[in-house]
């Protein structure tokens, strides 16, 4: 039986890390590589980003973290912000991660780990600027900032950044996000702390908004391609990854392709179109694992069809599709399952 192919372009990945650290520049891309590199494959992602030359990695979780430096052991430097215990501290320690850090009890964790296992534990601390999850209340920023300090001098803790994460609602509610955030790190540099490292922005408000960068930008999305639902085209990005199905059998108007729900592919999409080699058609029906098109002359069991990509056979882009249901682009990639094969192709 034939598998549907996630097709992953590493010639558009690499344009696509160009353009955008041109677009950040001088702010330095941290590519977030959450999701297994937003259903792109972990391991791949990482590789060809330390490849074309990417200093700074994201990853939500420190499990994450660990296979990607196991991945790509030359990787500079590797950042994992969920809250997490002490197994897990002890292991990011082990391999070099440096943390993120929002709620005092974690901060607690992280010194105690360090000062058992006689290391100095590198973090970045998380004011919350008004999204109200993982990140310090202002209320509290200066008790956390004062034992950071402290800790510092003990020699167990390195302060190497301060970060946030923006609501991404409205430019006013990032101003004022971005307000709370330069009065926090002003204070992190009045107790005698110095981080190297500063950032609040992850994509949209990293393109679109200069005056918002820090040293580093936190950008998954638009490194893969997938741009904002509802939000304008990318100069010179593109998405890196095709899905494609084959064509098991052909019956008057309809072609069948060997792709459903069961793969991940959200049902809500019938009524939309794809791409087929005669180009743009119908997807008319959603089965559980087999979906129907609309026919094209000359279409034969064995041809491929593209559900989305970046666009050379009409299909649309996994965030036009998204935007037609009501989800992001992200949404469309991650719930892809197993059973469609990772592919990577044009790699040199
Ligand atoms: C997912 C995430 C990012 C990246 O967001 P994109 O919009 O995909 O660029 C950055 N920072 C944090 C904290 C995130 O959770």
């Amino acid at each position: 039986m034939s598998r549907p192919e996630l097709r992953i372009s590493a010639r558009r990945f690499r344009a696509n890390l160009a353009a955008v650290s041109e677009r950040i520049a001088p702010s330095t891309l941290m590519l977030v590589i959450k999701d297994d590199a937003y259903g792109h494959g972990l391991n791949w992602a990482v590789q060809s980003a330390v490849a074309a030359g990417v200093e700074w990695f994201g990853s939500y979780d420190i499990g994450t973290a660990v296979a990607a430096r196991r991945a790509a052991p030359d990787a500079q430097r590797i950042f994992a912000w969920a809250t997490s215990d002490d197994a897990e501290v002890d292991e990011a320690l082990e391999h070099d991660i440096d943390l993120g850090v929002g709620s005092a009890g974690y901060l607690r964790r992280i010194v105690e780990r360090a000062r058992a296992r006689g290391e100095r534990a590198r973090i970045h601390l998380k004011i919350d600027t008004g999204l109200h999850r993982n990140g310090i209340p202002i209320g509290d920023w200066a008790t956390a900032v004062a034992e950071v300090r402290a800790a510092e001098q003990d020699g167990v803790l390195e302060l190497a950044g301060v970060w946030s994460h923006l609501s991404e609602a409205s430019d006013a509610d990032d101003d004022e996000a971005h307000d709370v955030f330069r009065d926090a790190v002003a204070r992190v540099r009045e107790v005698g702390s110095s981080p190297e490292e500063l950032h609040l922005t992850a994509s949209a408000a990293s393109w679109w908004r200069p005056e918002l960068r820090g040293s580093l930008s936190r950008i998954g999305a638009f490194c893969y391609g997938i741009r904002s639902a509802e939000g304008p085209e990318l100069e010179n990005v593109l998405p890196v990854a095709e899905l494609a199905a084959t064509v098991t059998s052909v019956s008057g108007e309809d072609v069948l392709i060997d792709i459903g729900s069961f793969d991940g592919l959200p049902s809500t999409l019938a009524g939309l179109s794809v791409g087929t080699p005669g180009g743009q058609r119908p997807l008319r029906r959603i089965e559980a694992t087999t979906a129907t098109v609309g026919a094209w002359p000359g279409a034969r069991a064995g041809d491929d069809v593209w559900l989305f990509g970046a666009g050379g056979h009409g299909e649309h882009s996994a965030t036009a599709l998204a935007e037609s249901i009501g989800t992001v682009g992200e949404e469309i990639l991650t719930r892809l399952t197993a059973r469609v094969r990772r592919v990577v192709v044009d790699e040199s």
